[in-house]
């Protein structure tokens, strides 16, 4: 029973690596495979991007209406902070960089809670993030709002590309190269691969919540429309202000070697994502707020969670490294478009191999 129960489970992982072919083939220059996994995600980004906008523009109508209830505004908060956080805590701090270890179940529900982000699925996203580490503001970046031209106009371009166009012509990224420590986890292949159902469950979650307490269908229809839809929009554009305004406006208090910066504004919409150049300074540190006045909520997760015995092994850096990152000999010269060493990016049993 139980040796046909293995055999179960390793065929359902057989299958989950399959489903990652295209993306080992993607080196393969025109290879079928490789196409069609650019075609996947071109489609997958403009349903990703353009379904919340255009319901933002349906709840303006509504909302003239209607207004907007208590209940919603309520729902609406409630599920910002549990897909933000799982995506800040979980996709960000603990699958990108494992800046910190925790029990299974707190790792299955930051995982679902991030996928319910719409984001994209897990392996995804965490390729694509070790990928701007790796190559952060040089020519492999995915995001970067730098190297789009000369003007005004390349400036334009760079804020476009960095924020959503980047999404459109994304070159699929190996999975088995840069992500092999999450094709490992059997329970992170599942979730990777019910992606679409757990986003329409986060869509539906809080429709289902206002449902029970109000009894009413209307209820659940505008839970629907402003803690579903709406929630998406606002996580998606705070989220991916990182890429765009953290790599152009702020203070860069730290040596990085790229054009991260600290941008406060960011950092309290995103749960302390926005201290973007401590992070890039320090990228396995679990806390990005290293100053007392630097609010990190997300940080303030972990150091809960740590405390009642979840989470362990967080890793922060030592008062020696943060005096030795501070040091700027050069600070106004022109900004290198050197790599941080592959080693801070991640720990050295996920490390990468290449930046291609
Ligand atoms: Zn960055
Ligand atoms: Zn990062």
């Amino acid at each position: 029973m139980c040796l046909r129960r293995e055999r179960l489970v390793a065929r359902r992982f057989a299958s989950d690596l399959a489903s990652c072919a295209p993306r080992i083939k993607t080196n393969a220059l025109n290879s079928a495979a490789a196409s069609d996994a650019e075609r996947y995600e071109r489609r997958a980004a403009v349903v990703t991007i353009v379904t919340p906008f255009a319901a933002v523009f349906l709840a303006i109508w509504y909302f003239w209406g209607n207004g907007i209830s208590g209940l919603d505004l309520a729902l609406m908060a409630f599920m910002y902070t549990v897909t933000g956080l799982g995506i800040t805590v979980g996709f960000h701090r603990l699958f990108t960089h494992r800046s910190f270890e925790c029990v299974t179940p707190v790792r299955v529900a930051l995982a679902v809670a991030g996928s319910m982000s719409a984001q994209g699925p897990i392996l995804f996203w965490t390729a694509c993030h070790r990928r701007h580490h790796q190559c952060s503001d040089d020519v492999w970046d995915p995001h970067s709002p730098h190297n789009h031209g000369p003007g005004i106009a390349g400036v334009l371009m760079g804020c476009w590309h960095s924020h959503v166009g980047w999404m459109f012509n994304h070159k699929p990224e190996n999975y088995i190269r840069r992500v092999p420590d999450l094709i490992r986890d059997r329970r992170l292949m599942a979730i990777n691969r019910w992606y679409p159902a757990i986003v329409i469950g986060g869509l539906l979650l809080p429709g289902v919540i206002a449902l029970a307490i109000t009894g009413r269908w209307a209820a659940f229809g505008s839970a629907v429309l402003w803690a579903g839809f709406v929630r998406l929009f606002l996580g998606h554009h705070t989220t991916w202000s990182i890429n765009s305004v953290c790599h152009l406006f702020g203070g860069s208090p730290y040596e990085t070697g790229d054009r991260s910066r600290n941008n406060g504004v960011c950092a309290l919409l995103t749960f302390g994502e926005g201290w973007h150049n401590n992070h890039h300074a320090f990228p396995t540190s679990a806390r990005h707020g290293l100053r007392w006045w630097q609010l990190d909520g997300s940080f303030i997760l972990i150091r809960t969670l740590a405390l009642v015995g979840l989470v362990w092994n967080v890793r922060l850096p030592s008062p020696e490294q943060l005096e030795a990152r501070s040091f700027r000999p050069q600070l106004d010269a022109e900004v290198v478009a050197a790599n941080p060493p592959v080693d801070d990016v991640v720990p050295p049993s996920v490390r990468p191999t290449s930046p291609a």
